[in-house]
């Protein structure tokens, strides 16, 4: 039996690199991104080479420049899942960022979706068969203060979500997004001690949420029923 096989952005630290030990636990064949890390990430991919029998390839690709994706993709003839996990933040108040910040922001976030879902999506429809799952936030959701360029990019995955959806499901292609709430990661790095206990406080399961419990939902979700797509799953300990 072939094995099925998923492309993983970001998938150096944090979120990403949770998912990508849980699909090659699995036994996904992984095609993974990163932008600098990349001497982490070719570790990581004979780390899971050895570990789980498994092909993995690791590519350092500024997901949000359209030629770089392209060519990452000329080394991926099929597949199965794509998992759109990189992402930036920016905190600060609206006024106070540059348009320079704003396009980098977008960049990543939300042109760098468009990219691969423009370029898997023929490879999943002429065999019936994928699904794409992108990686947003509760920001995403309700918005956040001093987070607005980061919370309107999220909020625009949410829409891209559903409305692929409904373009696929005809295709037989599941798009879902996972909704995370504070995961606990270098993208928190930039709080005080104080700042993290005063956000902790204001969750109900009084945690930071895991890596690997969003790359559990990840996992689970691409493995689910068909029929469930066009869905913003919310994972954050009750927060929002
Ligand atoms: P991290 O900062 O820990 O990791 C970010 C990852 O994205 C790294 O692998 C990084 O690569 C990669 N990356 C960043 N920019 C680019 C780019 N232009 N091209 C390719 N890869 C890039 O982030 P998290 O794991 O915390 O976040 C992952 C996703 O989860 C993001 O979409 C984020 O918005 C979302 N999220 C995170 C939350 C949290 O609390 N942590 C909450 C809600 C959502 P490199 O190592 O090379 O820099």
């Amino acid at each position: 039996m072939t094995r099925k096989s998923a492309l993983i952005t970001g998938a150096s630290r944090g979120i990403g690199r949770a998912i990508a030990h849980a699909f090659a636990q699995a036994g996904y064949d992984l095609y993974l991104t990163c932008l600098h890390s990349e001497t982490a990430l070719s570790e990581d991919c004979r780390e899971y080479a050895r570990t789980f029998h498994i092909n993995a390839q690791g590519f350092c690709v500024d997901m949000g420049d359209f030629d770089a994706v392209q060519t990452l993709f000329s080394h991926i003839p099929d597949l199965d899942v794509m998992i759109n996990n990189a992402g930036i933040s920016h905190i600060g108040l609206l006024s106070d960022m540059t348009t320079d910040q704003w396009r980098r922001l977008m960049a990543t976030n939300l042109d760098a979706c468009f990219y691969t879902c423009k370029l898997a999506v023929p490879l999943m429809v002429r065999k019936k068969q994928g699904r794409i799952i992108n990686i947003s936030s509760v920001w995403g959701n309700v918005g956040a203060s001093m987070e607005v360029a980061y919370s309107a990019s999220k909020g625009a995955i949410n829409s891209l979500t559903k409305a692929l959806a409904k373009e696929l499901a005809p295709s037989n292609i599941p798009v879902n997004a996972i909704a995370c709430g504070v995961i606990d990661t270098d993208m928190n790095r930039c709080f005080s001690e104080d700042e993290l206990r005063a956000l902790i406080d204001e969750i109900p399961a009084d945690r930071l949420g895991q890596p690997q419990e969003v790359a559990a939902l990840a996992l689970q979700l691409a493995g689910a029923p068909a029929y469930l797509t066009g869905q913003i799953l919310t994972i954050d300990g009750g927060f929002c």
